[in-house]
């Protein structure tokens, strides 16, 4: 679960955070472009808050794989299921 006591600095305000145990590992990145960038150190942070269910599951994607459990919500705890492609 990330930490809202390490968030990072940069993400923007909203529920969705990423926290600064981040190893940067470009997952986040990858999944969630345009919502998540990557700070002069090379570690995630939220730059948007995402708009709609399709964003949203942008977000659990990588909040799901990432390997420090760095991405994470204020207010939704669980994903909706399935937050990975089926097909
Ligand atoms: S998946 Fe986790 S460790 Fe990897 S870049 Fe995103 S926040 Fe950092």
């Amino acid at each position: 679960m990330a930490r809202l006591d390490s968030a990072h600095p940069d993400n923007v305000e909203g529920p969705w955070f990423v926290d600064t145990r981040c190893i940067r590992c470009d997952v986040a990145r990858h999944w969630a472009s345009g919502l998540i960038e990557m700070d002069n150190a090379g570690r995630s942070y939220l730059a948007r808050q995402p708009d709609g269910p399709e964003e949203t599951a942008a977000l659990w994607r990588p909040a799901e794989a990432c390997p420090s459990q760095s991405l994470g919500s204020t207010e939704i705890r669980r994903p909706p299921a399935p937050s990975f492609p089926t097909s």
